[in-house]
């Protein structure tokens, strides 16, 4: 999955049900976009939940399972993770801005729901891709 992940330039988190794989386990690296927020570096984490949230707003958003898209969604600004590392230790996370939004959209994956799922509306809040990034 790192690979995957890493193959696409612009690329900043994955989740194994996006390659096939049904296990909560998802992959992430919010330094690989430069953008606002806490940086964590690489993580691949198993079985990540959400344990606080803060500040909803809005934000244009994509994923590399639509590449043709983006779309409006609500998002936390600031969340709490607690997931597993590789040793099957517990962690946590406090990530607020971009890997914030990082952490909501992988676990979303591991729960079966893509960006379009949480758009406010499929005509006004999703726009076509001009390219990748
Ligand atoms: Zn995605």
């Amino acid at each position: 999955m790192l690979a995957t992940m890493m193959h696409h330039p612009r690329c900043v988190g994955l989740a194994a049900p996006q390659v096939g794989k049904n296990v909560r386990i998802i992959v992430m690296d919010a330094r690989r976009v430069d953008k606002p927020g806490s940086r964590h570096g690489r993580l691949a984490l198993l079985n990540p939940q959400i344990t606080r949230e803060e500040r909803s707003r809005l934000l244009r958003e994509g994923c590399l399972s639509i590449p043709d898209y983006t779309g409006n969604v609500l998002r936390y600004d600031a969340v709490e993770v607690r997931a597993l590392n590789r040793d099957g230790r517990e962690v946590r996370y406090k990530a607020h801005g971009f890997e914030a939004v990082v952490f909501q959209h992988e676990v979303d994956h591991l729960d079966g729901k893509l960006f379009l799922d949480r758009v406010g509306s499929l005509e006004t809040d999703v726009f076509r891709r001009k390219s990748y990034g």
